[in-house]
């Protein structure tokens, strides 16, 4: 195990809380099998060669699959009543390490508790472990949409709100925490506490437990808001020279009725993606999910800066597809082209269209991948081949000279508004058992423990 492992809780405790579990919950709900502990004790983290070299950080010595929030409440319950950590998880796609179970004992795999519990004029209530996708559809069959997805589509909304923050949509409705009560309406969250149960928060109580990674509570049932469904279609352009691609950011963002999506790539970055005769090889991409009334403003924004329509394909599926091509993914897939090449830094800010050379000159061989962000406002992710912590770290820096926005990934404290958090797990968790090693005060400019 690595340096920063918790010590395991010895076995004497896993065994009872095992057998009370299976009391409780069923044979089929509890696992203590390699394989089973092996999958839930990973993550999203491979994507982070900085975290790489630190793994294992840790690894579940139980897992239970509960069906439903209330399941997840008496697992809760449970584990307290052994002094037995519990870690949170959903589908564990999370970026980086923030779902590995550093203290061992207990996982708690929401997957299973994947019910849509009610769609209504403007609100879905789901159990944690609903995926987005599944959560998208719902909406849709009542000619609702919801806000804001991840591009990792199949990622369930418990751990969306918890270690996510935007996706498609963020064009329009911003970032999972600068919408307060407006993503999420409502939470059922359950404390450590032994004898557990869901308590309902509305809008601004439920805003302490988001992108938090569980350290204040675990998130058994969720309530977005919907908004009325909306004609997509999936929109390829393609460049000779990236920086025409990378000018349209903005006019694309700021299209009416706003995109869902605006993403786009250097030749490199594009030609890792998935085969598709919409990307063609050796030029740069701009992808757009749009709503069907702004294709023809697209098209003149793309003509008249010398790109090509590739493709225009309507529905669900296509806007699906393109989703999950942006975001992180490009990124992911790079890695996949050039195995154990590139490391990649969230960076944002105008600076990334209107000083793009210099931003480039950030590490050697870095590319951007580009997104419109909240309001339009340019992100993404600056990918390099890694040289060392230390050159990534000094990259930072150069953004601050030109100003570019960053955020360090390569680590998995809790870094929304920490202190709030350790506040109120002092009430709410007071045994610290929930997501241990997660909740220690991190330095804003390198992202390290402090
Ligand atoms: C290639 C790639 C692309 C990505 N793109 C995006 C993106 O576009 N936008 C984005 O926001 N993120 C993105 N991510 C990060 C991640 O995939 C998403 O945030 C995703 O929604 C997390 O959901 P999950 O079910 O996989 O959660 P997990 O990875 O299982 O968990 C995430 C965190 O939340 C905790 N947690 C899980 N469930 C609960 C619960 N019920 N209660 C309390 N805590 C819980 C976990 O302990 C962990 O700390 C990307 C990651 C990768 C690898």
């Amino acid at each position: 195990m690595g340096t920063d492992t918790l010590p395991a809780v010895d076995l004497d405790r896993i065994t009872a809380l095992a057998a009370e579990l299976r009391e409780l919950l069923g044979e089929a709900a509890v696992s203590d099998e390699d394989a089973a502990l092996e999958r839930v004790s990973v993550d999203g983290s491979t994507l982070s060669p900085v975290i790489m070299q630190k793994l294992p950080l840790g690894r579940a010595q139980l897992v239970v699959y509960p069906t439903d929030a209330e399941g997840i409440a008496v697992a809760v319950g449970a584990a307290v009543r052994h002094g037995v950590p519990i870690t949170p998880r959903g589908k564990g796609t999370g970026n980086y390490g923030q779902a590995i179970p550093m203290a061992g004992g207990l996982v708690i795999d929401t997957s299973k508790a994947r019910s849509i519990v009610e769609v209504g004029d403007g609100y879905l209530i789901a159990d944690a472990g609903a995926p987005m996708i599944q959560i998208e559809q719902a909406a849709n069959r009542t000619g609702q949409q919801v806000l804001m997805f991840p591009s990792t589509v199949q990622s369930t909304v418990g751990g969306f709100v918890s270690g996510g923050s935007g996706g498609t949509g963020s064009i329009k409705h911003g970032m999972l925490t600068s919408i307060v009560g407006g993503y999420v309406r409502s939470l059922d969250v359950v404390h450590a506490e032994p004898d557990a149960r869901l308590i309902h928060l509305e809008a601004e109580q439920a805003h302490n437990y988001l992108h938090n990674y569980g350290v204040t509570g675990i998130i058994a049932r969720v309530e977005v808001a919907l908004e009325p469904q909306q004609p997509w279609s999936a929109f390829y352009a393609s460049f000779d020279d990236f920086h025409d691609a990378f000018e349209l950011i903005r006019p694309m963002a700021a299209l009416e009725p706003t995109p869902r999506l605006v993403s786009a790539d250097l030749p490199t970055l594009a030609d890792a993606l998935p085969n598709d005769e919409a990307l063609p090889a050796g030029k740069a991409s701009l992808r757009v999910i749009l709503d069907e009334s702004t294709i023809e403003a697209a098209t003149r924004l793309v003509e008249q800066a010398g790109g090509t329509v590739e493709a225009v394909r309507p529905g669900l599926q296509n806007t699906m597809k393109l989703s999950m091509v942006s975001y992180n993914h490009p990124i992911e897939w790079l890695q996949k082209a050039y195995p154990g090449v590139y490391f990649h830094v969230e960076v944002g800010g105008d600076a990334l269209v209107d000083r793009i050379d210099e931003v480039h000159e950030i590490y050697p061989g870095a590319m951007l991948h580009l997104e419109a962000m909240a309001q339009g406002t340019p992100g993404g992710m600056l990918a390099a081949p890694y040289t060392g912590e230390a050159d990534l770290l000094a990259g930072f820096d150069r953004m601050r000279a030109i100003d570019v926005g960053f955020h360090n990934p390569h680590q998995w404290f809790v870094d929304y508004e920490p202190e709030r958090s350790v506040e109120l797990a002092k009430s709410t968790d007071p045994q610290g058992l929930l997501n241990p090693g997660k909740l220690v005060e991190p330095d804003v400019d390198t992202g390290r423990k402090r």
